[in-house]
């Protein structure tokens, strides 16, 4: 195939500006030099309609080739805030405790060869919306483009996008129409009761023990009020209070997460989590502070849209295009990208690796070419 063959032409210096973004990680909204390397790369490519710093780092490049359609294609720019511990890597992070660990900067190299690819052959009839977003990492870098105005600047008929994931055999794309990651809400509550000595317990109103109650109750939601063809996850990840053995503390504080792919089950939770702890608390004539923040939504893809990025696949690695891969409780802020346009987000394997967000991860360079190939063929078949 045409487009595979000239991309994996460009396996040297792709891998040259991973390594690059790899080894000069920034977190949210501070991606600074990662913008200006890229934008740096796109006029090397001789793309000269882009636009900086929309939704604070992001960047939109346009390719022009014909009066046909839009297709936006994204990719994500930001690190995380995690001590890298890959010390045999030469272009191991330079900054201490910033670190590429879910592989941003393969996805942004990966849509940059499709960008050279496109922008040296112009073989489509439309546009190409080059989307480098930033801040994926619970900052909502999608929104905050689309908020500053990235879908009226740019209109686009379709999105796609990518994540890499471990586990998954090296090169394989996977692509599903329906739910794919999870919406993501997160609370923390604070059980506010009295404290007193700790031999002297009638003279308290022990947070604790309240605390322990409402995280077995909240348990219920799932198995009691959710239909159980739906999925639900209420996780409390975090508990805390006290710090002596004869002392019952005045307050306990919990954390955690709601996760769930359908909406109204959303909606059910939030409304069950509210009442379970305030009766609960209300019982042990305790009081709770409840902060439930909204995150981001579900991701879920389009019909139409995954089944021509499934077809796609298939035409550029076979049968090793799959369609098999379970949704997972993750969350992925691409999610606001296709409430707004219909689109498909895609993973694509990076072999036995270790885990997204562990101090050892690395993205796997014999996957760009891959990546970046069906990136440029979407735009392709899409514009033709
Ligand atoms: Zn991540
Ligand atoms: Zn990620």
């Amino acid at each position: 195939m045409q487009i595979k063959n000239r991309i994996s032409a460009f396996q040297e210096e792709m891998t040259s500006w991973r390594h690059h973004f790899h080894e000069h990680p920034e977190l949210a909204y501070k991606e600074i030099n990662t913008s200006k390397k890229v934008v740096e790369l796109l006029k090397s490519f001789g793309i000269d309609n882009i636009e900086e710093g929309l939704g604070k780092t992001g960047i939109v490049a346009t390719l022009e080739n014909g009066t046909g359609k839009s297709i936006g294609l994204r990719a994500d720019m930001d690190a995380l805030p995690i001590f890298e511990e890959n010390n045999d890597k030469k272009y191991k992070s330079k900054t201490d405790g910033k670190m590429h660990a879910c592989g941003h900067d393969g996805h942004t190299t990966m849509l940059l060869g499709a960008a050279k690819y496109l922008s040296e052959t112009k073989n489509f009839n439309g546009k190409v919306i080059l989307i480098f977003q930033p801040a994926e990492e619970g900052f909502a870098g999608a929104k905050a483009m689309i908020e500053d105005g990235l879908l009226k600047k740019y209109p686009i008929d379709e999105i796609y996008g990518m994540h890499n994931m471990p586990g998954l055999e090296e090169g394989v794309l996977a692509i599903e129409a329906g739910p794919r990651l999870a919406a993501a809400d997160n609370f923390d509550v604070e059980i506010i009761g009295k404290g007193a000595h700790g031999a002297m317990p009638s003279n308290s109103i022990d947070p604790i023990v309240c605390g322990a109650s409402v995280i077995q109750n909240l348990q219920h939601i799932v198995s009691r009020n959710s239909d159980p063809k739906e999925t639900l996850v209420v996780t409390v990840a975090s508990f805390n209070s006290g710090d002596a053995n004869n002392v019952i503390p005045k307050s306990a504080k919990l954390s955690g997460t709601i996760r769930y792919y359908n909406n109204k089950i959303g909606e059910l939770a939030k409304k069950r989590f509210f009442e379970v702890i305030n009766s609960t608390c209300k019982a042990f004539d305790a009081k709770a502070i409840i902060n439930f923040k909204k995150g981001y939504p579900a991701t879920v893809n389009h019909q139409k849209q995954s089944e021509f990025a499934f077809n796609v696949a298939k035409k550029i690695i076979g049968s090793k295009a799959s369609s098999s891969q379970t949704p997972m409780m993750g969350s992925e802020d691409f999610s606001y990208f296709l409430k707004k346009v219909p689109g498909c987000f895609a993973w694509i394997g990076n072999g036995a690796s270790a885990s997204l967000h562990n101090p050892k991860y690395d993205f796997n360079d014999s996957i760009l070419t891959v990546g970046s190939s069906f990136l440029a063929s979407i735009a392709e078949d899409r514009l033709s």
